[in-house]
């Protein structure tokens, strides 16, 4: 997390290339970093704004209708990275203090929660790969779940530049719900080899390739750490504590709850790769080593 962190300061409207225009949310905190980074993105008289930030932020509302202003312009339609509500919460003032015509706000559609909408805006739900264009700009969808299980990512063809949502974070490392999937989303990211990353939170990436792989490498590490533990004791059953306590030798012991969550994260995924199993003993979660059966 960002505490104990200095962050770069952003400006609150910055033109990033010819097509595209950062406006920070003016929410920020220990989760948003700077605030959320909204994008509009196009270059013509209608331009699609992605993510909205926090509910009932006057200050961004009127950073947005200014540059609107500024520019000529209007918004197309907007584009949600994910639910969470520092990317949606905008969405209702947007609606009643700045559009005229009501425009199309699409996301891909959670599974385990309904979606509510954000009254009186109503979602079009959106399938992996779709393509929203405007004039100047094309960008995909990439289901890319993990930090959510409905999150998209946009890749933009004309910039080779891919809007990240909270996936990547500038000067931070990101949150999960599911690391197996979102170790799955960092490759997928990876593989398109963007040039630039701007994402959900924080500054632009200039090098998303070392970046990306910077975040992957650190949490492999952190998966190794956990397998070796295991390995040293197969055939037992650990407790999470027990990996954790053996994995962060002297750390301060206010942290290992914290540490314990992360290293939960871990064995799940583990499990997930068919190389921990987990064992419920007494009530308790044990992991064990998969260890592999001879054929003969
Ligand atoms: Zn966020």
């Amino acid at each position: 997390m960002a505490s104990g962190v200095k962050l770069t300061p952003l400006a609150a409207i910055e033109k990033l290339s010819e097509r595209i225009i950062r406006i920070l949310g003016c929410n920020p905190g220990n989760h948003t970093l700077q605030g959320t980074n909204t994008y509009l993105v196009g270059n013509g008289k209608k331009k699609i704004l992605i993510d909205t930030g926090s509910p009932d932020n006057a200050e961004y509302m009127r950073n947005l209708k200014k540059t609107l202003q500024d520019h000529n312009s209007t918004i197309q339609e907007i584009v949600i990275t994910h639910w969470h509500n520092d990317h949606i919460g905008g969405i209702k003032d947007i609606c009643t203090d700045i559009l005229t015509d009501p425009v199309k706000i699409s996301k891909l559609e959670r599974k385990s929660v309904p979606d509510q909408d954000v009254s009186p805006g109503k979602y079009t739900f959106v399938e992996d790969k779709h393509l929203f264009t405007t004039e100047g700009a094309t960008l995909r969808a990439i289901h890319t779940p993990g930090h959510t299980e409905d999150h998209i990512v946009l890749y933009m063809e004309e910039e080779n530049a891919l809007f990240a949502g909270d996936t990547i974070l500038g000067e931070s490392t990101a949150v999960f719900e599911d690391l197996h999937s979102y170790m799955q989303s960092l490759q997928k990211i990876l593989d398109i080899k963007p040039n630039i990353l701007y994402p959900g939170h924080g500054i632009v990436i200039e090098n998303p390739v070392e970046y990306v792989t910077y975040y992957i490498n650190h949490r492999n590490e952190r998966e190794n750490q956990i397998l070796a533990v295991l390995q040293k004791n197969t055939g037992q059953n650990l407790s999470t504590l027990d990996i954790v306590t053996s994995v962060y030798v002297g750390l301060n012991p206010s942290l290992i709850p914290s540490a314990c969550g992360s290293a939960r994260h871990h064995l799940k995924k583990l499990v997930k790769d068919g190389k921990v199993e987990l064992i419920n003993e007494a009530d308790e979660e044990k992991w064990t080593l998969v260890t592999r059966k001879s054929n003969i």
